[in-house]
């Protein structure tokens, strides 16, 4: 089909794939100018819709979403028919795009690119196809689909089968009639879940294959959503806008309706809105913390798995077709019309190949552990190697012979999900690392589609010629990629967006999850900011402005973003009282923390006068005394009290398993310089002699601390050595106040923006210590003898303007000869390591912090792990 008469030798461009991103990648770079061949193994456009003809096969985003938006025009001259039209219906369209902006011309059909090599010296790659074609092109971009690459069965037998075999990924162009047949299908995803309704119509007898149950909700398919089509008829700009920057590129409000402290009524209403809705963008979001906290996950698995057993009748299907293995939205839900339903039929069953695993296919059926089943036809569901799958298939080969298959062997590795180091002017379009299939793929493809022109567009403009990511920019976004995932439920399912459904494929969460809207603005920011991290050259001249994009862990982003919204004041405007009250309102509105075994309030005597304390005393620990930990608690000597750190106090008793003895001291402004440290040392001393009675180890005491908490920590052991006792096990310093000099580059970098400021930490500084007194290593221990003293963790957090003076007081330390463990909070700010159930990503450094404080102890009680 069209195949043009001769191949040009050189364009600039060629783009592999004419699906929906290869299509208007194709347009985009005409536009600007650029001479472009595009190929495709497919025998038309179309990609997806090309390939999957299975009976049911449509999409699962709503059609006035699932389109192209990039031509006002365009819209006008094209309707849907139904809110998730069939694949015949959206093939035509992509036919119709094609059609209308004349693209075929420059597409060769039926023609699989097979390899595609850098050639340094030219600065070109020369991509060679199945026909044994070559072409030299200076970009060259692969459109190739995130699910365009059949997961071949692996099942033993596979080929052994007598009878007609169907993929539904490759479908038979003419169709297939199972009239009075025995079909099997082996798979429940989207694609099993789509067709076997309609098989079971035919069929004489269907028995359907079930590895995974998977969640699926009704599509309610009908007429395009009128509210939709309304907003986009009084305002298509404002529609399409609101979805480039919504989350999964469907323009949605937002919830803050949290799932475990949400009523009954609340959750039951919300969850039989979204079932009701039969939008992913709904069921998606019935919580916002849903895909975060188990908790809230399960409140809406349970109330699907409810429907399921009100939908089929026989309970033990309806048990095996309910999805227990993992959390709600952590596989992509499916959208389904009578799919459970289908399970009432006669000649339908449900074989559960947990329980029956097939043994092989053989001439005339399957053979399970169990039983021989006769069939007339085999049809795979089984999936795709996604995302990664087509990007290695053809032999992509980089700088230095790399290929990208080798490259990649332990996972992808990208920058934006666009490109990879080594592989100058070679991008991906929705490759791994960016939003595409967690994402409405039509909005995904045209922002990757505009920024790769636009991108292009500017370097002809400034005299470049190719464009590579540095290093240190891909390895960044690859941690943020990960960071993003690490603190959903994501990562805890065997899916394919982690590559699990493909033996032997690396376990990497593929896809980014922080957004349409974060992604989108990290490539805008990257471009912004003079294409940060990419290395462009052109004849004669180098440009590189080498950076990570994501540094900041992306909840405490979140945290700093809401926190923006409240619009609170300026902590140093306001009157010690008052900043007070504006923490203690703010501390009220926090998770409470862990429960622990036991929490006691007491007093301690201090030099002047009692000091209150409370005691954590961790779950278990009445079969026998633990170690103490002295904690201090932060607040600049001017804020905090006992109940400010109550969340971070009951983490780290559980973490640690010690008694947690956490000490109040006397605030600035009213009692000034050295009474917080005395009495820090004063409670030291009293939680030492009083070990046993606290359900201590006697001469098992360590100390610690966060802030102006930590400061008083540190000098305490500075003190209790000086007067030859007591012993102290350890110091934990958390972001630590080591020093009273705030000219480092910390304070520099991170002295504004992230809640401790440059100017709070001065006003602290002005409530606490006279200037003449602020070199007194009581003040700043790092200005003391270190000698001598007890071994310390230092947690020092990359946003904090105290990081350097956290990290000299550690390297001092070390220097003096005591034993140091660093721990380095990544992407973390001076508060957020602190936040207990509010900064998820903080958890893996408590963790730290717990084993840390196990390890300042050698006794076998205290190394036990109690959490
Ligand atoms: C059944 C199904 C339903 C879906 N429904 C939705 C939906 O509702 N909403 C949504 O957002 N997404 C959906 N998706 C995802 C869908 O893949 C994307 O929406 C979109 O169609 C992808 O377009 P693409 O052009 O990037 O890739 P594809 O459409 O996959 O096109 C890639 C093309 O590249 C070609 N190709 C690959 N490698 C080579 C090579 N080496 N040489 C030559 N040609 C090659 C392939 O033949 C293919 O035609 C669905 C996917 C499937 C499988």
């Amino acid at each position: 089909m069209n195949k043009p008469a001769s191949v040009p030798e050189q364009v600039d461009a060629v783009v592999v794939g004419a699906g929906f991103s290869g299509l208007y990648m194709l347009y985009r770079l005409r536009q600007i100018g650029l001479s472009v061949k595009a190929f495709d193994s497919a025998g038309d456009v179309g990609g997806t819709w090309y390939w999957n003809r299975y009976p049911g096969a449509r999409c699962d985003i709503a059609t006035p979403d699932y389109t192209y938006s990039f031509d006002p025009e365009l819209e006008k001259e094209w309707t849907w028919s139904e809110k998730y039209a069939t694949q015949p219906e959206i093939l035509d369209y992509l036919r119709f795009v094609a059609d209308r902006y004349g693209l075929r011309s420059d597409i060769e059909f039926s023609t699989a690119v097979t390899s595609a090599r850098w050639d340094e010296h030219e600065k070109r790659w020369t991509v060679t196809t199945g026909h044994g074609e070559e072409i030299r092109c200076r970009y060259y971009i692969m459109a190739t689909g995130c699910l365009s690459v059949p997961k071949s069965p692996d099942i033993e037998g596979a080929g052994r089968f007598a009878g007609p075999v169907y993929f539904t990924s490759r479908w038979p162009h003419e169709g297939v009639d199972f009239t009075g047949q025995r079909v099997a299908v082996i798979g429940t995803g989207s694609s099993g879940i789509q067709s076997i309704p309609l098989i079971a119509r035919q069929a004489s007898q269907l028995t359907v294959f079930q590895r995974t149950p998977n969640f699926s909700i009704p599509a309610h398919n009908g007429p395009a959503p009128a509210d939709r089509l309304q907003q986009l008829d009084e305002d298509r700009d404002g529609y399409r806008h609101d979805a480039r920057w919504s989350r999964i590129g469907v323009p949605s409000e937002p919830t803050d309706v949290l799932g475990v402290t949400a009523s009954e009524a609340v959750r039951r209403e919300r969850f039989e809105a979204a079932w009701q809705q039969g939008e992913l963008v709904g069921i998606v979001s019935v919580f916002a913390d849903q895909l975060l906290n188990p908790a809230s996950n399960d409140i809406v698995a349970e109330m699907i798995r409810a429907k399921i057993r009100s939908i089929v009748k026989d309970p033990g299907t309806a048990e095996t077709l309910c999805p227990k293995d993992h959390y709600f939205g952590t596989k992509r839900p499916c959208l389904d019309t009578g799919y459970f339903d289908t399970y009432n039929l006669p000649h339908v069953r449900l074989v559960d190949l947990r329980k029956q695993p097939i043994v092989s296919i053989t001439e005339d059926g399957i053979e399970t552990a169990d039983e021989s089943f006769g069939f007339d036809a085999i049809v795979y569901a089984t999936g795709f190697d996604a995302m990664t799958g087509a990007l290695v298939a053809a032999d992509v080969t980089g700088r230095d012979s790399l290929s990208l298959k080798e490259k990649w062997a332990a996972g992808p590795s990208t920058y934006l999900g666009l490109m990879t180091a080594g592989f100058p002017n070679f991008f991906m379009l929705t490759g791994p690392g960016s939003p595409s299939v967690l994402s409405n793929m039509a909005v995904s493809i045209e922002q990757h589609v505009d920024w790769v022109a636009g991108c292009l567009k500017d370097m002809r403009e400034e005299g470049l010629d190719t464009i590579e990511p540095t290093e240190l920019a891909e390895s960044g976004w690859n941690q943020h990629v990960q960071d993003c995932a690490a603190i959903t439920l994501m990562p805890t399912a065997n899916s394919w967006y982690m590559g699990a459904n493909v033996p032997g494929k690396p376990r990497v969460f593929l896809p980014y999850i922080g957004g349409v809207d974060g992604y989108r603005q990290a490539c805008d920011d990257v471009a912004g900011q003079g294409y940060l991290g990419f290395r462009m050259t052109g004849p004669g001249r180098e440009q590189c402005r080498d950076g990570v994009i994501r540094r900041m862990q992306p909840d405490v982003a979140m945290v700093l973003e809401l926190i923006a919204t409240m619009d609170l004041p300026p902590m140093e405007t306001l009157s010690a009282d008052d900043a007070r009250a504006l923490m203690a309102a703010t501390a009220a509105t926090r998770p409470p923390g862990p429960e622990v075994g036991e929490v006691t309030d007491g007093v301690i005597p201090g030099p002047a006068g009692d000091l209150p304390y409370r005691l954590y005393r961790p779950a278990g620990s009445s079969e026998g005394p633990r170690p103490l930990v002295v904690y201090f608690h932060g607040g600049g000597w001017v804020l905090g009290n006992l109940d400010s750190d109550d969340p971070l106090c009951r983490d780290l008793c559980e973490r640690s398993g010690a008694v947690i003895v956490s000490v109040n001291y006397r605030h600035a402004p009213e009692v000034r310089f050295p009474a917080a440290a005395l009495d820090a040392f004063a409670a030291v001393q009293w939680a030492d002699a009083n070990a046993i009675e606290l359900g201590g180890i006697p001469g098992q005491l360590s100390v610690a601390g966060w802030s102006a908490g930590a400061n008083i920590a540190a000098v305490a052991c500075q003190l209790a050595r000086d007067a030859g006792g007591p012993h102290i096990s350890g110091q934990m310093l958390i972001c630590p106040v080591a020093d009273s000099d705030m000219t480092r580059p910390s304070y520099q970098e991170n002295g504004d923006g992230y809640i401790l400021t440059t100017a709070l930490m001065r006003w602290f500084w002005d409530h606490y210590a006279d200037p003449a007194d602020r070199r007194d290593p009581r003040a700043a221990p790092l200005r003391g003898d270190l000698q001598g003293l007890p071994p310390a963790c230092i947690v020092a957090a990359d946003f904090d303007p105290l990081r350097d003076e956290g990290v000299a007081y550690a390297r001092a330390l070390e220097d003096a000869g005591v034993p140091v463990r660093l721990t380095r909070a990544r992407g973390h700010t001076h508060t957020s390591v602190t936040m207990v159930g509010v900064v998820i990503s903080g958890a893996p450094v408590r963790a730290e912090i717990g084993e840390a404080l196990r390890d300042f102890f050698p006794s076998v009680e205290s190394r036990e792990r109690v959490s």
